[in-house]
């Protein structure tokens, strides 16, 4: 079996809470084998034309613009990739700036209520970790390193940051419904981010697939780093039985998180797979192997 999928639909740069620059994205997607990459950075847009461009340097080096928006389905945080947009829609401006805001607020907040609990204020250090990207909890987390109050990031998640955590704060996030409305405005195809990572039931998850298509989306990342052999399998089936397209992709953020290699996710192939409509005319030997039959 192939250990490498050729393709990734699920990355982040330092437009967010990755740390390599888009370019360096790109270039290092290539050198693991991936010909087919999606740059889905947490509710921004930043790092796409960069990405693009670095990616026209590569020969057969496909890019696909992308994001990963947060949302609230029932109240709970949900992730909704936007594959294959068009970032010159002109409904993203205010719909990023809102996202943009809500972040910097909530970062604030973060820091608040982390002072109250005894730390250092590490507002300014994890506006610094985030450069110009946009700011995130990670950013806090690597804060955190730093000022050795915690061994790793993933403590610092543990102990601080992670669901029901006092730095986990809430904010007014978009609804699903109006980022998968923005998604197919601007041309894209919706679908659920990672979804055993919300500690679902699957008839709760069910009921969030039904709300998707209900909205207009299209798909469920099926593959992924963590998910289990029988998640996988059970999401392909939800999947059919649903008629939704699949996705998949490695989440990377950092190559110091050494469980997570670009292109680098369990190996599966589907008639539904949402490059086929990326993609549409692909010849290559990856694709195939991907959109087949299973
Ligand atoms: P935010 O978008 O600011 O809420 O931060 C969410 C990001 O933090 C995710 O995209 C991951 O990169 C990271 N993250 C979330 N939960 C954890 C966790 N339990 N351990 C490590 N990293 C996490
Ligand atoms: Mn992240
Ligand atoms: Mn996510
Ligand atoms: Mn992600």
């Amino acid at each position: 079996m192939k250990q490498l999928a050729g393709y990734d639909l699920h990355t982040h740069s330092t437009a967010s809470d990755g740390s390599l620059e888009p370019e360096a994205l790109v270039r290092e997607a290539y050198a693991a084998g991936v010909r087919c990459l999606a740059l889905t950075d947490h509710d921004t847009l930043a790092g796409l034309s960069r990405a693009r461009q670095a990616a026209s340097e590569l020969d057969g080096m496909h890019f696909i613009d992308g994001v990963e928006l947060t949302c609230l389905w029932n109240g709970r945080v949900i992730h909704l990739l936007g594959l294959g947009i068009d970032p010159d829609f002109a409904g993203f401006g205010g719909y990023m700036e809102q996202l943009n805001n809500l972040r910097n607020e909530r970062a604030e907040e973060i820091a608040r209520k982390l002072v109250k609990k005894g730390l250092p204020d590490l507002l300014a250090d994890a506006r610094s970790n985030a450069g110009q990207g946009q700011i995130g909890r990670p950013h806090f987390a690597q804060a955190m390193v730093e000022r050795r109050l915690v061994l790793t990031p993933q403590q610092a998640f543990d102990n601080w940051l992670g669901q029901g955590k006092v730095g986990d704060v809430k904010a007014c996030w978009p609804t699903l419904e109006s980022a998968v409305g923005l998604v197919k405005q601007a041309g894209g195809f919706a679908v659920i981010a990672h979804p055993t990572k919300y500690n679902f039931t699957f008839t709760r998850l069910r009921a969030l697939v039904d709300d998707l298509l209900a909205a207009g989306g299209d798909g469920v990342e099926v593959s992924y780093p963590g998910v289990t052999p029988n998640h996988l399998r059970d999401l392909l089936l939800l999947a059919k039985r649903k008629v939704l397209s699949v996705s998949a992709g490695s989440d990377f953020h950092s190559p110091e998180q050494r469980w997570t290699a670009l292109g680098r996710f369990p190996p599966f192939s589907a008639a539904a797979h949402l490059l086929r409509s990326l993609l549409p005319e692909c010849t290559e030997e990856w694709w195939y192997d991907a959109v087949a039959n299973a």
